[in-house]
């Protein structure tokens, strides 16, 4: 690969192979003065890229859309999308850009693209530009996310532009990198169905086999397999967003990636006290996308993807009609069987036994009842299931502590059934319970330093912190707090 070493960053684009139909050709806009904020080694390390080859300054250009490397194809795509449950015909990247795609060391093809890099041909009335609060919010997060596994969109760098945005204050305009393994939603599909293109809709069902789902093509009905694989990958990615306590915020069909990875990091927060309505989006009046809601919200929005692959999964309407339900309605018991192992493993149990759900749902009845903090109580039951008698901790999380000592009579009880030595079950619990998430109070505090005080500190110690989610260090104890009287952040923004 003698061209390779010669290029900063090695394009291989497919999507561009697709036509004109589905996307605009264009540049980013190019901006007054990039700086780089944040460049993830780690992930450039993983995608090939290597850093050393050039000084910041051609990265801050690069990552800002400034300078157009060779190899790449900058294009805004097409999609269109329910949000909040309204049809908008025509959306699109409004404010990203795709600079190409990258074959990363695994062999796996991901998006490299810019967001807040200007006006496309999508932009409506919005400016194409992003303010740096938003992009270090996405960056913190989606790299939590990453760290604690579940499949996400990555962050590749963060660049201030020099330009200001406004907003309803006037902020720091930035650029992010982000980095998917594909940018294909389910909304992209809908925009086809909505101008009855079958002819599209098959090439890009097509694209999105060859790229994600390439298992499929040995199947009987080839669509109707890709459909079952999308709702497979989604209950369980929803099933990891509620173990963690995440809340997406705006899951609008064109927010949901046929990848199955968590996209568009907007209004989303972790929550602190379990609270199965909570919503922190200010535009979520209804409580749409609230937690809880979550489950049911991607079934909708699968059942939208669904209705725009009928001609595809057979000619026959009814048929069509009729196969497409039954994949839609076995999410349900997918999602379930996903909830229910997981949780189980969150609270010691290895093996399954039939009254495990309700032991489950009545320790997320007490800790609602009680505001006991969601990642804490947890983290602490592993201590306690490898010693009952450390219950302190836990017992302060509740506000009367007398509902978890009931709830744990039956608890220790069902453990005592388990042959897991007490050891290897905290070595298990401790690795799907968090002892750090990204709690909007630290968040907060990490964009309001960078944003007013240009000091990146707090946001690269938070980010430090969140690389290794399931490893307590003394140092990084604080992290662990939940937000103290007057901390709480009650309303997050989508930042456009
Ligand atoms: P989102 O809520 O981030 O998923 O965005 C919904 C739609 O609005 C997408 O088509 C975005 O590209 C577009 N959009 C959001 N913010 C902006 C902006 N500042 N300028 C132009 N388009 C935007
Ligand atoms: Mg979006």
């Amino acid at each position: 690969m003698e061209n390779s070493r010669k290029t900063p960053i090695c394009f291989d684009n497919s999507f561009v192979q697709l036509g004109e139909k589905f996307y605009a050709k264009l540049n980013p806009t190019p901006v007054e003065q990039p700086e780089i904020v944040k460049l993830n080694d780690g992930l450039s390390n993983k995608l090939g890229i290597d850093l050393e080859m050039l000084e910041l300054e051609d990265w801050a250009s690069i990552f800002s859309g400034n300078r157009i490397l060779p190899g790449s194809e900058p294009l805004a795509m097409v999609y269109a999308g329910h949000q909040f449950g309204h049809l908008v015909p025509q959306l699109g990247d409004g404010r990203a850009i795709l600079l190409g795609e990258v074959i990363d060391i695994s062999s796996m093809r991901n998006d490299i693209q810019l967001k807040g890099s200007g006006i496309t041909p999508f932009s409506r009335q919005g400016d194409g530009r992003a303010g740096l609060g938003p992009v270090l919010r996405e960056y913190i997060v989606s790299e939590a996310m990453h760290a604690l596994g579940i499949p996400t969109t990555r962050s590749l760098c963060a660049v201030t532009t020099g330009e200001p945005v406004y907003r309803e204050t006037v902020l720091p305009g930035a650029v992010l990198t982000r980095v998917a393994s594909g940018h294909v939603r389910t909304g992209t599909f809908q925009y086809f169905a909505l101008r009855d293109d079958e002819k599209a809709i098959t090439k890009l069902a097509n694209y999105v086999i060859d790229r994600h789902y390439p298992e499929v093509k040995e199947s009987r009905n080839t669509y109707l397999k890709l459909l079952e694989r999308v709702m497979d990958r989604h209950a369980k990615l929803v099933t990891k967003w509620l173990h963690v306590g995440f809340i997406h915020g705006v899951m609008n069909t064109d927010n949901m990636a046929l990848s199955g990875e968590t996209i568009d990091y907007g209004p989303c927060a972790f929550m602190d006290s379990f609270n199965k309505t909570q919503v922190f989006s200010s535009i979520d009046h209804s409580g749409r996308y609230s937690y809880g809601n979550q489950p049911q919200i991607v079934q909708w929005n699968l059942a939208r993807l669904a209705e725009t692959l009928l001609p595809l999964i057979d000619k026959k309407q009814e048929s069509a009609v009729e196969m497409a339900k039954e994949v839609i309605e076995l999410y349900s018991e997918r999602f379930k069987e996903y909830w229910l192992s997981g949780m189980r493993r969150k609270i010691g149990l290895f093996t399954s036994e039939k009254e495990d759900e309700n032991l489950i749902e009545s320790l997320l009845n007490i800790m609602h009842e009680n505001e006991a903090d969601f990642t804490l109580t947890f983290r602490s039951l592993s201590d306690t299931a490898f010693d009952s008698k450390n219950n302190r901790k836990i017992r302060n999380l509740f506000k009367d502590a007398g509902a978890f000592d009931n709830w744990s009579e039956s608890w220790l009880s069902r453990l005592s059934c388990e042959s897991t030595s007490p050891e290897e079950r905290l070595k298990l619990m401790r690795k799907v319970n968090p002892a750090f998430i990204p709690r909007n109070h630290r968040v907060e505090q990490a964009l309001n330093a960078a944003v007013e005080n240009l000091d990146y500190g707090p946001f690269e110690k938070l980010v430090d912190v969140l690389s290794s989610p399931y490893e307590e260090i003394k140092e990084k104890d604080e992290f662990m707090l939940p937000p103290k009287p007057g901390e709480h952040v009650l309303q997050t923004f989508c930042g456009t």
